[in-house]
């Protein structure tokens, strides 16, 4: 034992010879404590330590962590001994653990503290390591249900799909991305064509078995699988889909895609007004546009056009798409 140790050693048990009721206080702590000269060797633990290493306080003193864990580990602990010492100041880490002694693993959160004497000479770094175990799964149930919440609150409770929330988050990062970039945005909005005759010819429960089916294929039909394409259920019977960077003949081309694939479900509806069908089906009518996003507009320029084009598919006669491009 070199002289620094034995000076150190004889400090420690000083502190501890003097009062008994302190060394029993700090065996029935259930945090591990313990000291560590400034060469990483053991100078005290307490029995909670004990048990960590597997051995007794009278088998640590004098060695150090290589002597107990695997190289990595004890490497770890010393990294972060010499971090508190070379900072002068308590320093904090948290660490997974393993027990040698009993079967108990434990997420520590570990306090080192470099110790000095009444004196001023330096003695070693203090540890004390907490089970925060505990936190740590309460911590990781909290993330999940934070993440659960988020996608309730962006998904519509009926289809399944985006909700008008999502929309409205995505078409103004979608504005903004192809301001920067200076292509166009574009927009079509989807409505179901008499779609309240629908509900009073075969009921409401048929009728939001209809708007899940147009959900599933919205979000199914391979119109929006480009990184930043986006389908949403708009509001009530309308759905939305946003196609970015794409010009208006091509969103033109998905809007007639969507239309005929729509008609070509056979989801019958006899009470449909839409005249010239082959079948009494479903139908949409669906508002197209394309802006590339300048300064003097914003989001809602291109809403409107697409609103716009909306209103004069349903007076044409329904079951058709309109563009509508930026003036
Ligand atoms: P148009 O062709 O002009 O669009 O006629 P429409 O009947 O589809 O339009 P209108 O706005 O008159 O009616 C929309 C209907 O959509 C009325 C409303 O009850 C129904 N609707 C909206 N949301 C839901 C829903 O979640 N479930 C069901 N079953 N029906 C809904
Ligand atoms: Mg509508
Ligand atoms: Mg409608």
């Amino acid at each position: 034992m070199n002289k620094c140790l034995s000076a150190t050693t004889t400090f420690v048990n000083n502190i501890l010879a003097k009062d008994n009721n302190f060394k029993i206080l700090l065996n029935t702590l259930p945090d591990l404590i313990w000291l560590k000269d400034p060469d990483g060797i053991y100078l005290y633990c307490n029995h909670e330590f004990e048990l960590f290493f597997g051995a007794t306080e009278a088998e640590i003193v004098g060695k150090t962590d290589f002597d107990f864990v695997d190289a990595t580990l004890a490497q770890f602990f010393r990294d972060n001994d010499l971090k508190a010492l070379n900072c002068d100041k308590a320093t904090v880490n948290e660490e997974w653990v393993s027990y040698a002694a009993i079967k108990k693993n434990v997420y520590l959160k570990t306090t080192k503290t470099p110790m000095y004497s009444a004196d001023g000479k330096l003695i070693g770094v203090l540890g004390i390591g907490h089970d925060i175990t505990h936190l740590k799964e309460t911590e990781g149930n909290l993330r999940f249900a934070n993440n659960q919440l988020s996608k309730i609150a962006c998904t519509d409770g009926l289809t399944n799909i985006p909700n008008r929330r999502a929309f409205d988050k995505h078409l103004n990062q979608q504005w903004n991305f192809c301001k920067r970039e200076q292509v166009p945005l574009a927009l079509l909005l989807i409505d179901v064509d008499f779609f309240k005759e629908y509900n009073d010819h075969y009921g409401h429960i048929y009728g939001d078995r209809c708007l899940k089916d147009l959900g599933k294929l919205l979000s199914n039909g391979g119109y929006a699988n480009r990184p930043n394409d986006f389908s949403a259920r708009f509001g009530g019977e309308e759905f939305a889909v946003i196609l970015s960077a794409t010009n208006l003949q091509y969103a033109y081309e998905i809007a007639e895609n969507i239309r005929n694939d729509v008609f070509n479900l056979c989801l019958a509806h006899e009470a449909s007004k839409v005249t010239q069908l082959s079948q009494k089906n479903i139908t949409v009518s669906i508002g197209v546009a394309a802006v590339t996003p300048k300064e003097k507009n914003d989001e809602l320029t291109l809403l409107h056009l697409a609103d716009t084009a909306l209103y004069q598919a349903k007076a044409q006669g329904r079951n058709i798409s309109i563009k509508q491009d930026c003036q």
